[in-house]
Formats: C-alpha cells, structure tokens, sequence
C-alpha cells in the first residue's frame, strides 16, 4: 500500500477547504437564508456540491461506492485536479505515452509540471524496459495512460498497466473516456487491489452528452477525498447533473446509450470494411473506440479535399506519419465520407 498523504503536495495537505453553505446543511426542507440565493425561480438555489443523487446512480451501474467516485467539470478537469493535489509546479513532473490526448500535456504545463513523453512501440503498446528508469525516478508523480488511446483507438495491455501499478510509488490516472466502445472491460476494479490507480471516464462519449461537460474518476476514498478537498465547490451545475441523471435513467430503463453504442461499432467495422477497398489507403488501425486511425498515401492532401466537401476530420499527421483519425458518425455521414474519399481517387 502506498501512503497516498507522502504523495499529495503540502499546500493541499494543510488546505482549508472552502465551506459552503450547502455543505453545512445538507437537508431538503427548510427555509433557506444562509446562501445569499434568490428566493424565486426555478434554478435559484446553489447545486448539489457532491452530487449525491447522480453518484447514487453510478454507484448502482458500476457496481462502486459512492465514496469512490469523483464527479469532475469534464475529465479535463479530473486531468487539471490531479496535478494541482500531486504535482508542485517546477519541481515534480509526470510521465505519459505517446501519441496520446493533449490535455495531458496542456494541463501539465497550466500547472508549470514537466511531462516526460516515452513512445508507443509500432503496435502503440508499452514498452516496459523503457518505463523501468521513470519509475524509479522520485520527481515524477503522476503516469498517464489512455485506453483505449487516442488517437490510436487501441487498448493498452492490461499486464503492462498492472505492472507499472504494482512497480511505482505515485498516482496512475487511466483514461478510460471511450472503454465503452471496446470489446474489452473497463479497469474499474483495480481500485479493489491498488490504492494508486485512478480510473477515468466521461458523459462526453459513448455517454453522448458531450455538451454537458461531465467526467468521473473512480478511486479509492483518500483520493476522493483530495479531489473533494480541492474542487471548485459547485463544479457540476444542477442543469448538468440532472442531464446526466436523465440518460442513466433511460440507458437503465430503454438501453438507450447501449443501443447506440452498439450502431457506433457496427458502423466502424462498415466502415473499415469501406476503406479497405481504397487504394491510397496503406493502413487501417484496429480500433476500441469510435475513431479510427488511417494511414494514407498522402493524408494532408486527403484532409485539404475533405475539408474542401465539408468533411472534417482529425489531422494527425504531426503525431503519426501518415494519419488521420475520423470519428464514426451516423450511417449516412459514414456514407458522405465514403463516397467523398472515393471521389478523390
Ligand atoms: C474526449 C476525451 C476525453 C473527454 O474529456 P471530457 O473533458 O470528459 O469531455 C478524455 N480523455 C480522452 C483521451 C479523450 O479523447
């Protein structure tokens, strides 16, 4: 077990957490004069700080204590609260594998961290013997891993997860925003063995309330507890926890988001089928999630000619020779792409 307390920065240790009047009374009935709200309307009062009600619901799906999850602004902000409770500016750093998302990156440096970057092998795995040196380094406190990645769309081993979780005495954040995508399971019970490891998922996918700006971690209850201590205080407005709360209600009542998902992953293997057949494609990454990394002839020319058809895809050139990601859309824009791509041939 890690002593999670030696990894938190001192500030944060000591921080005397905002207080908010929501927190001290946590009753629904009652006359409310404590907040400075308006007494009328219908969005006057302040939003649940913990979102009890919402976490309830995930608690049900995901088979998780309530106390083990953390709701954030967008995992950008699960991302953002994780170096502001374990990263003091300047002197710690974090370790990520890339390519992956660029919020790792972005974030480090709003925090002024330095992110260390070791590549994916060719097949966008892990390469152990590489991660071995960054473990033992004391300065880095935070490892990122995306799976499955972006924008590779492939999932990460679990062994080399487990090893470098078993191996490291700081925290492992996995990004698990498009798990429910993938044919594999999602890592959510390594927070019954590993008091390090943060799991990471969002409403902004599969969920498809990219809109409201809802992302979760799962964690053990220390963690939690640090994210509590330091989020902003109502970080998930009332609109948004009751949007979220809706679609659970009706992917546990209608399998709504399921039935989605499941068209989404039909469509991506329509469409892989579809690409195979173009000649200037020269590869096609298997994908766990609702992209999919391609590989051109001359992927900047294909990007210029989409755009120019209002077709816009992911450029990705920069970070993988060759690429572009495209996101599986509806059965009729899959077909607009198509035929767009068969028109450039
Ligand atoms: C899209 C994405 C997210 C989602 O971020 P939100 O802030 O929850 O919208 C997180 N991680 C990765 C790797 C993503 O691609």
């Amino acid at each position: 077990m890690i002593k999670i307390e030696n990894l938190v920065r001192p500030n944060i240790l000591t921080l005397q957490p905002y207080s908010s009047a929501r927190n001290e009374f946590s009753g629904k009935e009652g006359v409310f004069l404590d907040a400075n709200e308006n007494p009328y309307g219908s969005l006057n009062r302040y939003p649940d700080p913990l979102q009890k009600k919402l976490k309830e619901k995930l608690s049900i799906l995901k088979n998780i204590p309530t106390q083990n999850i953390f709701v954030g602004n967008g995992s950008d902000e699960v991302i953002d609260l994780a170096y502001r409770i374990f990263c003091n500016p300047e002197l710690d750093k974090a370790l990520t594998f890339t390519p992956t998302y660029g919020m790792y990156s972005v974030s480090a440096a709003i925090n002024n961290v330095k992110l260390e970057a070791i590549p994916l092998n060719e097949d966008f795995q892990i390469e152990i013997e590489k991660v071995k040196p960054y473990l033992a380094d004391e300065s880095i406190k935070l490892i990122f891993i995306c799976s499955p990645n972006n924008p590779t769309g492939n999932m990460i081993n679990q062994k080399d997860i487990e090893y470098i979780l078993a191996n490291f005495n700081g925290i492992v954040i996995i990004d698990e925003a498009y798990i429910d995508f993938s044919a594999s399971h999602s890592l959510i019970n390594l927070i019954d063995n590993y008091n390090n490891v943060i799991i990471s998922q969002t409403f902004s996918k599969a969920w498809g309330l990219a809109g409201i700006r809802v992302g979760l971690a799962y964690a053990n209850e220390e963690i939690i507890s640090f994210y509590n201590k330091i989020k902003p205080p109502y970080n998930i407005s009332e609109l948004n926890q009751s949007a979220a709360i809706k679609q659970l209600d009706s992917e546990i009542v209608n399998n709504t988001v399921s039935k989605n998902i499941r068209k989404i992953t039909a469509e991506r293997e329509r469409l892989i089928l579809a690409l195979n057949q173009l000649t200037f494609v020269t590869k096609i990454y298997q994908s766990d999630a609702n992209f999919i990394l391609i590989e051109f002839e001359n992927a900047n020319e294909i990007y210029f000619n989409l755009l120019e058809k209002k077709i816009i895809t992911r450029n990705r050139v920069s970070q993988v020779k060759n690429c572009l990601r495209i996101t599986v859309g509806t059965q009729q824009e899959n077909n607009q792409l198509i035929n767009a791509l068969k028109n450039t041939q």
